[in-house]
């Protein structure tokens, strides 16, 4: 069974109660090696999400995630926001007017997401960023021939671990890398917001 707008609609409510509980903790990893802002920076573009899935619901799940990425574009700011947009409007391409997104449609979509960010940012795995949640995350979707909820949950769980493999990178992208050696020991919050992310959308099409 595919995934429809409706689907996509309700994985966006989940992943933006998920941004919401996780506020906090994101605020406390960015202001370790950043300047604080990502986990409000999240919430404030999840927020205005939810209140335009509440004034339109757009006809196919490609119209759902450019959605997602327009709104993104226009309320995160920071790097985050240009990086979390253009992965959306990626992705969108990526699975284009279908009605329903099957297994094969989700990983073009999170393939779509990665060269989006990698092509704006110009990360490379290693460099702690986003970057070393999603590409694990791609792969892993790749090689799972199941439902979109066990695709979704092999890219969440390769993204969990990607986040966790940035503790002890130094960074070379982004603000964090300003600190140069000093930004070790510490998870990348933009890692971690990826992994939440890919976890709410596995746990919402597991529903
Ligand atoms: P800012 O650093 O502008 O305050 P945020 O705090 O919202 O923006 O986001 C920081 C996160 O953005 C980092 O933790 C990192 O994961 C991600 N990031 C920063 N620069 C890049 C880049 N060039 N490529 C990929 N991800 C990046
Ligand atoms: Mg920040
Ligand atoms: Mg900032």
């Amino acid at each position: 069974m595919g995934c429809t707008a409706a689907d996509v609609v309700a994985a966006l409510r989940a992943a933006a109660e998920v941004v919401r509980e996780h506020r906090d903790e994101l605020v406390r990893l960015d202001q370790a090696i950043g300047d604080g802002d990502h986990g409000e920076n999240l919430k404030r573009g999840f927020t205005a999400l939810l209140s335009r899935l509440d004034a339109e619901e757009p006809a196919s799940p490609g119209k759902v995630l450019k959605l997602v990425a327009t709104t993104l574009i226009s309320t995160v700011g920071g790097a985050a926001g240009p990086l979390y947009g253009t992965a959306f409007l990626r992705a969108s391409a990526a699975v284009g007017d279908a009605a329903e997104l099957d297994c094969d449609a989700v990983a073009r979509a999170l393939q779509g997401a990665l060269d989006g960010v990698v092509a704006r940012g110009k990360a490379v795995v290693g460099d702690k960023t986003m970057v070393d949640a999603l590409t694990p995350a791609v792969t892993a979707a790749a090689s799972v021939d199941g439902s979109v909820a066990a695709v979704l949950s092999a890219a969440a769980d390769a993204a969990a671990e990607g986040a966790e493999s940035t503790v002890p990178m130094v960074a070379r992208k982004g603000r964090a890398s300003y600190l140069g050696e000093r930004s070790a020991g510490h998870l990348d919050p933009g890692a971690r917001s990826t992994a939440l992310l890919l976890r709410a959308f596995a746990d919402a099409a597991a529903k």
